[in-house]
């Protein structure tokens, strides 16, 4: 069997936008009040009259190209389980370095003075649950799973619906797709 390769989709036809997986997200992972680790994104295309509103919760793409770590000078982040791309907070000296390589914004200083950002849950996943952010979500816009099983959910939904990842120009392989 391959290794997993943890992977999220994001549907953007059914989020409203809500914000129930960032306050699920807060008080799953004890987010101080001037962190994040989830946000929501309401984004406007078009010209007037024909606009179209799209609404993205976003976080950590989860690079499978992840400059965040190789711009880490302390091995603190890393990549862990199933592709996960983490930060380990005793080894982090708050250099910022990785902040800076990530073209996303997925990263902030915790008050304690390490980088944090998601985890995809995975202290809930190890125990079979699903991440917090997508457990809450009341529409099912979220679905979190393993893009290297084909017979998984996530793999089954990312062929059969049209989906994209942002900056793609990057290069850097996102693992949070949104589906369109
Ligand atoms: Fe690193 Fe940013 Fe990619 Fe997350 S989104 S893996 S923090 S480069
Ligand atoms: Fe590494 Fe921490 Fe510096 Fe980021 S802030 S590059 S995680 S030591
Ligand atoms: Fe937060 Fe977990 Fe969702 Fe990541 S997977 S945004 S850490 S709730």
């Amino acid at each position: 069997m391959s290794k997993p390769r943890y992977a999220m989709t994001m549907d953007t036809k059914r989020c409203v936008g809500c914000s129930a997986c960032v306050l699920a997200c807060f008080a799953e992972n004890e987010v101080p009040e001037q962190g994040f680790r989830d946000w929501i994104v309401f984004e406007t295309r078009g010209t007037f009259p024909d606009l179209h509103q799209e609404i993205r919760s976003e976080r950590c793409h989860h690079c499978s190209e992840s400059p965040c770590v190789d711009a880490c000078p302390t091995g603190a982040s890393h990549v862990g389980e199933g592709g996960t791309v983490l930060v380990t907070p005793h080894k982090c000296t708050g250099c910022k370095a990785c902040i800076a390589a990530c073209p996303y914004g997925a990263r902030f200083v915790h008050p304690r003075g390490h980088v944090e950002k998601c985890t995809f849950c995975l202290h809930r996943v190890k125990q079979g649950q699903q991440p917090a952010c997508v457990e809450i979500c009341p529409t099912e816009a979220l679905l979190f799973g393993d893009r290297a099983d084909g017979d998984s959910a996530l793999a089954r939904l990312l062929r059969a619906r049209k989906n994209k990842t942002l900056k793609p120009e990057k290069g850097l392989e996102p693992n949070l797709f949104f589906l369109e």
